[in-house]
């Protein structure tokens, strides 16, 4: 028998928007409902990257100028979670160097170096040898590299997870099932969620927060949201056992390769990532495994001697103009997106997500989000996807 519930918010999707959302609406005195169709971060927020930095997509500056203010954030989060939940979600601040092999590389590398310069950002310039004295495991091919401090890293899974639990200690309820529509009146006014088993949720306000299935709710509202999933495997390596000699203790990538190699803190080191249209198929395949490997091992001798753990895969929620839907629904009311981030929404995660619960409670946001704004969805041409 289906249950209805009635909420002050539903939230569509327990991935780190929709569960990050849902922990601000409670430090706020809300009670909000989630719904997940599978399990908490069972979808990208469960098996990302975790690496916070601005600079993996569109580089956008409206979005450069957020990524202050979701750093704060994150250190906030770092210190709040951990301390309700019990749950460390591993944050921690790591170097990460920037490599280039070829020469077209090293002129990628300087030109990045110059943006970020001119962003006011420290960036150190290093020969081959001086970084190799940062760590001895790159290999001779490195032509050049380019150290940064300022891009910490977190385990994504745990995050989502200890905010999901730290909302439903502070009164928000997370509900399994499939949303499949909204409860709607005839004048575009949204008072919740529709399920599949027949139940509803009634709610005042309604987050639409389902990754890359968030295209589905374009038929709920009557015009395209073009969010497509594109498939990202990684590769999880055994930290050295005993006699193995020092482990990765900075990230790197090479600028004209495109894998990357992220140590986390107390756990493997992450070789990634891939970029496949695949729809929604998440199964991992040997051609991605193969190439990661030949591309890390490019980059770095450390990752032929280490032992693979585990291969993982999930979709990034991609939009056409590599930028997410984060405001009301045009043309709604009562209803909010909080979708399309990408390769970037654990990083941007707690900036969109205290956005959406200013926008819900007091009708304006303290961050400007005009990046994201979702108006842009009824001005798209069909060139643009
Ligand atoms: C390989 C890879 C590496 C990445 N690395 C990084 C990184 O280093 N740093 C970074 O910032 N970002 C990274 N990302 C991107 C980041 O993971 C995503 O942008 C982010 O997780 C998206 O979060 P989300 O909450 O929007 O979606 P999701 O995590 O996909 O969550 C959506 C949830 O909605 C649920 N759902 C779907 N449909 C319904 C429905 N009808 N009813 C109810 N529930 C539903 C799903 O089951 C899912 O749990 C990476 C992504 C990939 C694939």
């Amino acid at each position: 028998m289906p249950r209805n519930l009635r909420a002050d918010v539903a939230i569509a999707g327990g991935g780190i928007i929709g569960c990050l959302t849902a922990y601000y609406l409670t430090l706020r005195g809300v009670k909000p409902v989630v719904v997940e169709a599978d399990a908490i971060a069972s979808g990208a927020s469960g098996a990302s990257g975790g690496w916070l930095t601005p600079y993996s997509a569109s580089c956008d500056p409206r979005l450069l100028a957020l990524a202050p203010a979701t750093y704060k954030l994150h250190a906030e989060l770092a210190e709040e979670l951990p301390e309700e939940t019990g749950i460390d979600h591993r944050y921690q601040k790591i170097g990460y160097l920037r490599c280039a092999i070829t020469e077209k590389g090293l002129e990628t590398l300087q030109g990045w170096r110059d943006a970020r310069t001119a962003e006011g950002i420290k960036v150190e310039w290093l020969s081959p040898a001086q970084a190799r004295s940062i760590t001895p495991w790159l290999t001779e091919d490195i032509a050049g590299a380019i150290r940064t401090d300022i891009e910490p890293t977190v385990d994504s899974y745990r995050l989502t997870i200890s905010a999901a639990q730290a909302a439903e200690k502070r009164g928000a309820r997370i509900v399994s099932g499939r949303v499949t529509g909204l409860l709607a009146s005839r004048d575009h006014a949204c008072s919740g969620l529709l399920l599949a088993d027949g139940a509803h949720i009634q709610a005042r306000a309604t987050v639409l927060a389902m990754g890359p299935w968030t295209g589905e709710a374009g038929a709920w509202l009557g015009y395209s949201i073009p969010i497509r999933p594109l498939r990202g495997q990684m590769l999880h390596l055994e930290p050295p056992g005993p006699g193995d000699g020092p482990g990765l203790d900075v990230g790197m990538s090479a600028v004209d390769l495109g894998g990357s190699v992220l140590p986390k803190r107390g756990t493997n080191t992450i070789v990634g990532s891939t970029r496949e249209d695949a729809g929604f198929d998440r199964s991992p395949t040997p051609e991605a495994r193969k190439l990661l490997l030949e591309q890390a091992a490019r980059l770095s001798s450390r990752v032929m001697s280490a032992r693979l753990a585990r291969q993982t895969v999930c979709l990034r929620p991609l939009t056409p103009d590599q930028r997410a839907y984060v405001g009301r629904a045009p043309g709604w009311r009562g209803v909010y997106l909080g979708a399309g981030h990408y390769s970037e929404g654990i990083h941007f995660g707690p900036v969109s997500a205290k956005a959406l619960a200013g926008l819900i409670l007091d009708g304006k946001s303290e961050y400007d989000l005009s990046v994201y704004d979702p108006e842009r969805l009824l001005t798209r041409s069909p060139a643009t996807g």
